[in-house]
């Protein structure tokens, strides 16, 4: 049997490498950006230097011909689901008995006046990269748009070479549509403790530019800030580019079912270009996450392979780094704890490290935690919110949470202590 995968990113490697372990099928895995697997979330230690390309690569070069894994370093242009065909730009035409599109997303850009200029630019891939390099070469300052992971990692990455960064964030804090207010102010105030700009309740009106440059960004408010390179990091949509003029339904990304099967026979998608026609309990029907790439490119190796698989996410978890400070977040801690939710709330003196737990506000049962330069062990918090532990029970358990009680300070009876 023939797969083709397009796109060789967490998704569509991970879907290659599990339907090598249960098959001999003939295995092709197109994409365009580069011709080996890399790991997308290190983009920003090579330009900070931390890494080079070479070393985002999780597997050897030679791993792909002993496993049989043919790679093409081209685009394809064009599906023709009914001769079940891909075309290439460079104009061969490959055959598939089963196909899995794994295209990944696209950096979100509005319509400002002023986006088409040289120095606007979003940060997703390689090339963006490149980009970076050339745009920021001959600039000392840099104004970024949007107050989200990547916008942040953004800041991180130019100020680690000394530019005078600016950050615009729509909303009356860091990360406001996801955090609550008490951790978007400990990012607030640890983005400006690096010398970050931080612009609340402030939107990115028209970039005007000289000799075809950015020259500067105009705000909602009236104010110009002078700048050469302006950062676009807000948000990122399904990339389903090559999907558009196919029967495959799109709505605002490919559509799949529970076993991340499309419309049509034979075609399946996963990762971000994805989005589920059922939304599982907890989650979303669009989610831009690493793991969630890695857990849909089993899945479907596994409905390849024979052995039918319902996609199921489980509980809600991600990770992340604002400048010094990490961030986990296990269940649902939304950013306005009301609608039958109560939770507990405990901040280091020092103002850089917090403890959220959300919980029902009738049964007790605890439904998410939100950490801030304190880590919890993620099977733990899990396994509670699974098994609807009571906040009284998760309060007085919380320390089998921590890592190296040895080597970790404790906080639970900081949190005990709180109003339930
Ligand atoms: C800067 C940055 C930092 C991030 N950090 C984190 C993080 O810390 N944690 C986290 O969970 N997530 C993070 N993410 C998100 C995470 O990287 C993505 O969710 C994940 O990489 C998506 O994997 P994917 O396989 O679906 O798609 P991608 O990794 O986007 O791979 C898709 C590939 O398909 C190829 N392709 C697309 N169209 C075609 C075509 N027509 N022909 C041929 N090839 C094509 C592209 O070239 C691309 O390489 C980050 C993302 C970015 C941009």
């Amino acid at each position: 049997m023939k797969v083709i995968i397009i796109g060789n990113g967490i998704a569509g490697i991970t879907a290659a490498r599990f339907i090598r372990k249960q098959s001999s099928h003939d295995i092709t895995v197109i994409s365009g950006e580069s011709k080996y697997f890399y790991s997308r979330t290190a983009l920003m230690y090579i330009y900070m230097g931390h890494m080079k390309y070479e070393h985002t690569k999780p597997y050897e070069d030679w791993f792909w011909e002993k496993n049989r894994i043919n790679l093409i370093h081209g685009w394809v242009g064009k599906i023709n689901t009914s001769q079940k065909k891909v075309n290439l730009t460079n104009g061969d035409i490959l055959e598939y008995d089963k196909l899995v599109i794994a295209t990944g997303s696209h950096s979100n850009m509005f319509d400002w006046l002023g986006n088409d200029l040289n120095g606007v630019q979003g940060l997703y891939s390689l090339m963006d990269l490149e980009k970076l390099e050339l745009n920021s070469k001959d600039t000392d300052s840099a104004v970024i748009v949007g107050g989200g992971l990547i916008g942040i990692e953004l800041a991180e990455m130019l100020h680690s070479r000394k530019k005078k960064v600016t950050l615009l964030v729509r909303e009356d804090g860091f990360f406001r549509n996801v955090f609550p207010k008490e951790e978007s102010e400990i990012i607030n105030r640890h983005i400006r403790e690096h010398g970050i700009d931080l612009k609340l309740n402030t939107e990115l009106k028209e970039i005007k530019g000289e000799n075809d440059r950015v020259k500067s960004v105009i705000t909602n408010s009236g104010e110009e800030i002078l700048s050469q390179l302006v950062g676009i990091t807000v948000g990122v949509h399904p990339n389903i580019d090559i999907i558009k003029d196919t029967d495959i339904e799109t709505s605002k990304g490919v559509l799949v079912n529970e076993h991340l099967e499309t419309n049509v026979k034979d075609v399946y998608a996963i990762g971000d270009c994805v989005e589920l026609r059922k939304t599982p309990e907890g989650r979303k029907t669009i989610e831009p996450v690493w793991y969630v790439g890695s857990m849909m490119g089993k899945c479907v190796a596994n409905n390849i392979c024979g052995v039918k698989e319902v996609y199921n996410p489980g509980v809600w978890y991600n990770s992340a780094k604002f400048f010094d400070i990490e961030y986990q977040t296990y269940g649902n801690v939304p950013n306005e704890i009301g609608d039958g939710l109560s939770n507990v709330y405990w901040e280091h003196e020092n103002g850089k490290k917090c403890i959220r737990i959300a919980y029902d506000a009738q049964s007790k049962e605890v439904k998410g935690f939100n950490l801030l330069g304190i880590r919890y062990r993620q099977n733990v918090c899990i396994k509670w919110i699974e098994q609807k532990l009571s906040i009284d029970q998760v309060l007085t358990e919380l320390s089998k949470a921590n890592f190296d009680p040895e080597f970790t300070p404790r906080y639970e009876d900081k949190l005990a202590g709180q109003k339930v």
